[in-house]
């Protein structure tokens, strides 16, 4: 299960809507760039909630 996060920008490639989280490993990933890193912001806590 993943969730696209349309108002956060990737911290790499400054694009603003690509970044994808998935819940299940907690990760964010970005289709822009391709890169992924841990979620650990409570930004994205709180749109998946
Ligand atoms: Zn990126």
């Amino acid at each position: 299960m993943s969730e696209r996060l349309s108002g956060l920008r990737c911290a790499l490639c400054k694009a603003v809507g690509y970044l994808v989280v998935d819940h299940v490993r907690g990760i964010a990933s970005c289709e822009s760039c391709g890169q992924s890193a841990l979620v650990s912001d409570g930004e994205i806590e709180r749109a998946g909630a």
